[in-house]
């Protein structure tokens, strides 16, 4: 017998899992059963797809048993089966480098993590939380061997070699205190119907049926095995059958959440392709969303088969938070899994679930307030992203992302914006880079304000790489309020005598400055403050160059603002007659690092802004 230590990874999956979940532990049958469900739809795909696999007799089934006295569940599949390698990579090691960050994120905090493991979906792990021994007997399909490991769930399991009559996987659970509740037929089915019912294979539960006399003697027992779930796929039937139940329930195994969904659609196309799809939206964001490596949240059907759950193209990547199901029926069942990208059928299939989702979407924004603001609050950023990377759609996509603004609270649309807007207003504008309160404060939204043009505030990190892309809505640009070219709305301040009697204090700034600034002009933006900053056409914005700079790209960290003079605050009328050549450097180095503290950004040298401030103030 080879004794080994889980991956420490493990051992802290196990001890939070035991801990939070402790309310909701009957889920670890659904957890148990939803591994049997995926083994036999991998055996099923390589009997149809792989000839190695024809000639084994495969009738799938997951078989379920207890006994009271012995207190013990049994849960057995005819699927996959795993042999020894198999065993100690997927029971003794978490392989997915996002559960590794999942895990970093967990605080000491149980209530917290319970909803975030919720979302993160729990496996066979769970288990412990009704058994203090587990046994796994298995063994791999096309192999002759079978191996069991066993574990009491604290820091290490056995592995050593076994017998088992043909493929598949037996889990037997030796229960805890905790576990006992569920040794009775009643339990089980129960939670079966529950959490269960449409797993596509029937599942069985073996169980003694009693009988007693008068006196409350047994009589008799008789052994009995029954179909205890509906084990049709529930995505084929016609929705009139189904309840709102049956979709929560079927999304809660599929999607391993512990809530059910936000909303789900339900599609049966009919004509040059047929195809049924079922997609949920997750009422939480999945923890993985922003992991490089997430988890794609769609299955692969063809004609009822398993095929993949595994392939990242079966829906676009903005879209990666939906989960669901695809089951074509033109596709050849032996569709390769590495070619499935380029084929035709599903590219259509894809594109016209893509379409669906929108349109849903849409409706959802237009009759559904509470609802569609959940979504918002989850998925305006992956909305973003699609703006971003789907041109086809990109038109669609921008009806449905929102913004926050300077003249309302909560959420708004660029049409809403639109219908906002001025008369003789000419852009649409916003402002990114930095929180909203930030934003909210920033110099160069005063003349936007005082003139009643309303800004959109854009305080995601994302706004910043995403918005330049961004170049129109409808007929009208987006302009960015940080950038130089946005303020020529704000013109009727611009007039030449006033540009010319500034020109010596431009001059006197832009020589103390030196090369900390690309250019110093009059600003037609400003009302209370002195100054302010702005990024030149081209250049990326201040914060984004800082952005750049922290991820390594260091050409970028030479862009320069332009600085904005206010010519009729009095800090810059003072420098019109100011001739000391130090309080001139004072104070234009106060005017640029106050413009820049406002925009949120680190100053290079608070040393010398103190110093200087200092200086001014003792006069
Ligand atoms: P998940 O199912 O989310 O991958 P689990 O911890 O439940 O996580 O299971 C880990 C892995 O163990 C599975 O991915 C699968 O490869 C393997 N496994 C678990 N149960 C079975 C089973 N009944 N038959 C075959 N393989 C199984």
């Amino acid at each position: 017998m080879a004794q080994r230590q889980f991956q420490t990874e493990v051992s802290q999956l196990l001890h939070l899992i035991i801990h939070s979940l402790y309310s909701n532990r009957e889920i670890f049958l659904r957890e148990l059963i939803s591994n049997a469900s995926d083994a036999l739809d991998k055996l099923k795909y390589l009997t149809v797809a792989d000839d190695m696999y024809k000639s084994i007799s495969f009738d799938p089934r997951i078989d379920l048993s207890f006994d009271k006295d012995g207190k013990t569940i049994t849960i057995a599949d005819n699927g996959i089966g795993m042999n020894e390698n198999d065993l100690v990579e997927s029971l003794g090691t978490i392989a997915r480098s996002g559960t590794k960050a999942f895990l970093e994120k967990l605080t000491e905090d149980a209530k917290k993590d319970s909803n975030l493991i919720g979302q993160f979906g729990v496996g066979f792990y769970s288990a412990f939380m009704v058994a203090d021994r587990i046994e796994v007997i298995s063994r791999k399909a096309g192999e002759a061997g079978a191996w069991k490991w066993s574990s009491d769930g604290k820091d290490q399991y056995d592995i050593e070699s076994a017998e088992r009559d043909l493929q598949g996987t037996t889990v037997i659970l030796h229960l805890s205190e905790e576990g006992t509740e569920y040794t009775n037929r009643w339990s089980i089915e129960d939670i079966v119907k529950r959490y269960s019912n449409h797993v596509a294979f029937p599942i069985y539960l073996t169980y003694d049926e009693k009988e007693y006399d008068g006196k409350g003697k047994e009589k008799s027992s008789k052994t009995k095995t029954e179909q205890i779930n509906s084990g049709s796929a529930l995505w084929r039937r016609p929705k009139s059958e189904l309840k709102e139940e049956d979709y929560t329930e079927f999304y809660k195994q599929l999607g391993h959440d512990t809530e059910g969904p936000l909303f789900y659609i339900h599609t049966k196309a009919e004509g040059t392709l047929e195809y049924t799809t079922l997609f949920y939206i997750p009422q939480k964001a999945p923890f993985d969303l922003y992991h490089v490596d997430y988890k794609p949240g769609i299955k692969l059907y063809v004609k009822r088969v398993f095929i993949t759950d595994d392939d990242k193209e079966l829906m676009p990547v903005w879209l990666r938070f939906v989960r669901g199901v695809i089951d074509s029926e033109d596709l050849p069942l032996n569709v390769s899994r590495e070619i499935l990208q380029q084929n035709k059928i599903l590219v259509n299939i894809r594109n016209a679930s893509v379409k669906k989702l929108l349109a849903e979407f849409k409706t959802l924004s237009e009759n559904n307030k509470e609802k569609w603001e959940t979504f918002i609050s989850q998925f305006n950023r992956p909305l973003k992203e699609g703006m971003y990377h789907d041109f086809v759609n990109r038109d669609q996509i921008q009806e449905l992302v929102r913004y926050k603004s300077t003249t309302l609270e909560g959420w708004t649309s660029l049409a809403e914006y639109a219908s906002r807007m001025k008369s003789d207003q000419k852009h649409i504008y916003y402002i990114t880079g930095g929180d909203e309160k930030t934003l909210k404060a920033s110099p160069l939204l005063e003349a936007y304000t005082a003139k009643g043009i309303e800004v959109l505030i854009m305080d995601d990190e994302i706004d910043d790489f995403i918005m330049p892309s961004i170049l129109k809505y409808q007929d009208w640009e987006l302009k960015a309020a940080n950038r130089a070219d946005a303020d020529e709305e704000l013109g009727e301040k611009q007039d030449k005598t006033a540009e010319k009697e500034i020109k010596p204090v431009i001059d006197k700034i832009k020589n103390a400055l030196g090369d900390r600034v690309k250019k110093v002009k009059l600003s037609r933006r400003l009302h209370d403050s002195p100054s302010c900053i702005v990024a030149d056409e081209n250049d990326p914005s201040i914060q984004m160059a800082q952005m750049l700079k922290a991820m390594g790209q260091a050409e970028s960290t030479d862009i320069k603002p332009i600085l904005e003079i206010n010519g009729e605050h009095p800090i810059v009328m003072s420098l019109k007659t100011a001739e000391n050549e130090q309080r001139v450097a004072d104070i234009a180095g106060v005017l640029l690092d106050q413009a820049l503290l406002l925009e949120g950004i680190k100053i290079k040298d608070p040393a010398d802004f103190v110093k200087r401030l200092n200086r001014l103030l003792a006069g």
